[in-house]
């Protein structure tokens, strides 16, 4: 199954959280990252008065179902030092794992749902997101991600920062 992994920080040295998760991926059995889109440092939303995220989108390709990949994203995060307990919502985060897409599934459980919700909304994830996958449409909506982000209204901040390589 084909999938693309959000990945964002604004704690701390926050390229080397991003790299560590991604590093962390790649020695997963059962999954083979394909590739990564550069960085992007994106102005934070809700909260404004934190640090700027630093953002990017990676593929892989992945036997493990949809829960399992939800269940090594929590352990990453975890791993790398993230604290859920006492964390708002858009709250400062030392690295935090979404999964964007899998395949073209929609699934809704209590724990989650793919497409990410807040994927179509989101500027700092469409913009990384097109440069690995420009033909991709939104499973639900069917609209292509180049019209979802023609469609935002926000003026969030969403700049290339460096390539990650
Ligand atoms: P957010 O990313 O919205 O700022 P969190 O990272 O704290 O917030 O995630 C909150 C919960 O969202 C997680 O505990 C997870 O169970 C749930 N969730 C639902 N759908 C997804 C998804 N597609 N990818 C990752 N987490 C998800
Ligand atoms: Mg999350």
């Amino acid at each position: 199954m084909r999938v693309y992994i959000g990945l964002g920080s604004n704690l701390g040295d926050r390229e080397s959280f991003i790299r560590s998760a991604i590093e962390a991926l790649v020695r997963t059995p059962h999954i083979s990252v394909l590739r990564r889109a550069g960085l992007y440092e994106s102005e934070p939303i809700g909260i404004t008065n934190q640090p700027w995220f630093l953002n990017t989108v990676i593929e892989l390709e992945t036997t493990l179902s949809p829960q399992e990949l939800l269940a090594l994203c929590k352990g990453i995060e975890r791993s790398l030092g993230r604290q859920h307990q006492h964390r708002e919502r858009h709250g400062p985060r030392e690295i935090d794992l979404d999964i964007l897409l899998y395949d073209d599934i929609a699934i809704h459980e209590p724990d989650l749902t793919i497409p990410h919700p807040e994927l179509h909304r989101r500027r700092f994830v469409l913009v990384p997101l097109l440069e690995l996958a420009p033909q991709q449409t939104h499973p639900v909506t069917k609209q292509s991600l180049r019209q979802l982000l023609a469609l935002l209204k926000d003026a969030q901040e969403v700049n290339f920062y460096r390539d990650l390589n």
